[in-house]
C-alpha cells in the first residue's frame, strides 16, 4: 500500500479568488464600523480607509498585522490581509476610534482592535458568495480520486463557513482543519526551531525588509497533530507568514500559489527554499504533488 499524504489546502485565497472578494469585504466592514461601532459617517470612513491604504501600499514592509506585539503578517501578503491591516492602522491611528472600539469589544481576547477586525472578517466573509478559483473543483476531484492524497482544508475562519461553501462543489465531505489561528502570536513561547546555517531560531529572516516570526503555538500544534494522522504532510497556501513559514521550518513541504497579489519577496523566498515550491495554476497541483512526494 502506498503512503498516504495529507495535502493541507489553505481556503481563502488558495481555493478561492480572494482578490475578487476583498472590495466587498471592505465595503461591508466599513458600513458596520460606521453604523454600529464608530458611529461616524460612512463617506468619512471611506476616505480615511483609502488614504490609509495608499500609505500602506507605498511602503508595505513598514505595515503589518501585529498580535501580542509580534508581526503576524505583512500587509501586502494577501488581499484580505491588506484590508485587515488597513482597518487596524486606521483604527489605531485615531484615539476616538480606538476608544469606541474598546467600548464595543470590552472582553478582547487579543486587543480590542484585533478582536474588532477579526469580528469584521468572520462576520462579513461568512456572508460572501463563494468565489472558487477556476481549477479548484477539478483539482480537488483529482486528489479525492487518488488513494495516496487526502485533501484537508485549512482555515483561520470558523469551519462552518468553509463547510457550507465547499458543499456547493458537490464533492462529498472534505476534512477541515478549522480555526487554526495562524495569527495567534505568543512572545512567551519557548519553542525554538533548528534551522540550517542559523542554529536555533524563533524568527525566520527573509530579506533585508522582512522576517517572519515563528512564535505561533496554536498553528504549530495543529500541524503537529496533522503530521501524526498521515504518512506525510504538504501545505499549500497563497501567503507566506501566516500558513507557510512554520511548515518550512518544521521540514514540511510548502507550496506557495502565486496569485495577482503575491509579492515578489514571498515568491522569491519560497522558490529558493529547499522545502519550498511555487505554483502558478492550481490545476497543476496534483502533478506537482506526485513530483515532490
Ligand atoms: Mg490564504
Amino acid at each position: 500500500m502506498s503512503a498516504r499524504i495529507n495535502v493541507v489546502l489553505d481556503y481563502d485565497g488558495t481555493l478561492t479568488a480572494e482578490e475578487k472578494q476583498a472590495a466587498t469585504l471592505a465595503a461591508k466592514s466599513l458600513a458596520t464600523l460606521s453604523l454600529e461601532i464608530l458611529r461616524v459617517p460612512l463617506v468619512r470612513l471611506e476616505e480615511e480607509y483609502w488614504a490609509t491604504r495608499q500609505a500602506l501600499v507605498a511602503a508595505p514592509h513598514r505595515y503589518w498585522w501585529e498580535v501580542n506585539g509580534l508581526i503576524a503578517s505583512y500587509c501586502d501578503e494577501g488581499a484580505f490581509i491588506l484590508n485587515t491591516t488597513t482597518l487596524q492602522i486606521m483604527l489605531k491611528g485615531n484615539p476616538h476610534y480606538s476608544q469606541a472600539v474598546a467600548q464595543a469589544f470590552p472582553d478582547a481576547r487579543y486587543d480590542p482592535v484585533v478582536d474588532c477586525t477579526n469580528f469584521l472578517f468572520h462576520y462579513h466573509t461568512a456572508e460572501l458568495e463563494p468565489r472558487f478559483r477556476p481549477a479548484t473543483r477539478s483539482m480537488l476531484a483529482r486528489l479525492i480520486a487518488r488513494p495516496d492524497f487526502v485533501p484537508v482544508v485549512l482555515t483561520n475562519s470558523l469551519g462552518d463557513k468553509v463547510q457550507r461553501n465547499l458543499a456547493t462543489l458537490h464533492l462529498g465531505e472534505l476534512m477541515i482543519l478549522g480555526d487554526t489561528r495562524q495569527y495567534e502570536m505568543d512572545p512567551t513561547w519557548e519553542h525554538w526551531f533548528s534551522y540550517p546555517g542559523l542554529g536555533r531560531i524563533q524568527v525566520l529572516p527573509v530579506d533585508e525588509n522582512h522576517q517572519v516570526d515563528l512564535r505561533r503555538p496554536a498553528y504549530y500544534r495543529a500541524l503537529e497533530r496533522e503530521t501524526l494522522t498521515a504518512d506525510g504532510l504538504v501545505v499549500v497556501a497563497d501567503t507566506l507568514s501566516l500558513p507557510g513559514a512554520l511548515p518550512l521550518v518544521m521540514g514540511i513541504p510548502f507550496v506557495l500559489l502565486r496569485t495577482p497579489y503575491t509579492p515578489t519577496w514571498c515568491f522569491d523566498f519560497v522558490a529558493n527554499h529547499p522545502m519550498g515550491h511555487v505554483l502558478d495554476d492550481l490545476a497543476d497541483l496534483p502533478d506537482l504533488l506526485v513530483a515532490i512526494r
